[in-house]
């Protein structure tokens, strides 16, 4: 064997064997990446335990038809919540062990390896407040009151909502008026109790996965009585506790399709469960966890200390 000519060969050819596995590398990394563009929003899960977790989605929309895409973080960075609202560039992995529920089609979920804000068009409610010298900003709302299929149960009544969201002196209404010294109005309607066409169990016990499947069904349901024009944050009641035990909202609007067009939504689920969590006169007079999430939909953040998982700061 000629050793002076192997030891000299040897370079190339370890040169040569990394460079087939950087290849190699790229290859597979190349086939599983996946670039999206869209509107990246969170959703605040609340436990009736009072603890919270996060979800955090992106829309695109292609003319009529609006996509969902569910992201997956390793960990929860507030920074993400920042982007609420901010057409952002998502570099991703698919996952392929995510199933959907069954009732829920094109439900796709990414886990994020880079995420990146391209521009914000957020309506910012908190600047509109500041600069409002001449009118205040204003919020306008829809409270849709939804029963599931087979339970015919009617916690509180059409009018109970009307005073506790609008009209009553220490009403949710009431209270954006008095904490913004008048500069913020919150307004809306309710439509009465229309049953779901499905069961609490068949829109599953998920986060985001709930929201999507119960938005498709809510927004027909009530679209012959609602006039979706003016508004602007929907309040959606249930007549039970939510398959997930919680209430949920998104940080951001999300577009929506009404017969009156595509329509950017802010979104709240709150189960009615009589007198409790989350609307019931013994749960902060009904209103406090529907002023806490609305205070999200203002731009607002938890307040550091205490915890934002140890109740309603
Ligand atoms: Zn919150």
């Amino acid at each position: 064997m000629d050793w002076k000519n192997l030891l000299t060969k040897t370079p190339y050819l370890v040169l040569f064997i990394v460079l087939i596995s950087i290849g190699i590398d790229q290859d597979i990394f190349a086939q599983s990446e996946i670039v999206i563009e869209g509107r990246f929003n969170v959703l605040e899960i609340i436990y009736e335990n009072k603890t919270i977790s996060y979800e955090y989605f992106i829309s695109t929309q292609e003319e009529d038809k609006i996509k969902y895409t569910i992201l997956d973080f390793e960990k929860t960075v507030s920074y993400l919540h920042e982007l609420a609202g901010k057409y952002v560039r998502v570099t991703a992995h698919q996952k392929p062990d995510s199933l959907a529920p069954a009732s829920i089609s094109n439900l796709e979920k990414l886990e994020v390896i880079s995420i990146i804000p391209l521009k914000d068009d957020k309506k910012n409610l908190t600047e509109e407040i500041a600069a409002a010298e001449m009118a205040p900003a204003s919020l306008n709302s829809a409270t849709l009151l939804n029963k599931f299929f087979n339970d015919t149960t009617e916690p509180h009544t059409k009018t109970y909502f009307e005073n506790r969201f609008y009209s009553d002196p220490d009403s949710l209404a009431a209270y954006w008026a008095d904490v913004s010294y008048d500069q913020f109005i919150f307004t809306g309607s309710v439509n009465g109790w229309l049953e779901l066409p499905k069961t609490k169990s068949e829109y599953g016990v998920g986060g985001f996965s709930f929201h999507e499947s119960v938005m498709k069904d809510i927004i027909p349901l009530h679209d012959p009585f609602v006039d979706f024009t003016n508004v602007e944050l929907l309040l959606l009641v249930y007549n039970d506790h939510m398959p997930c035990g919680c209430a949920m909202a998104t940080f951001f609007s999300q577009p929506v399709l009404t017969e009156e067009g595509v329509k950017d939504l802010l979104i709240l689920h709150l189960p009615d469960t009589g007198d409790g969590f989350a609307v019931g006169l013994l749960s902060q007079n009904g209103i406090g966890t529907p002023a806490h999430e609305v205070g999200h939909t203002l731009g607002l953040f938890h307040n550091a200390l205490p915890p934002p998982s140890t109740g309603f700061n």
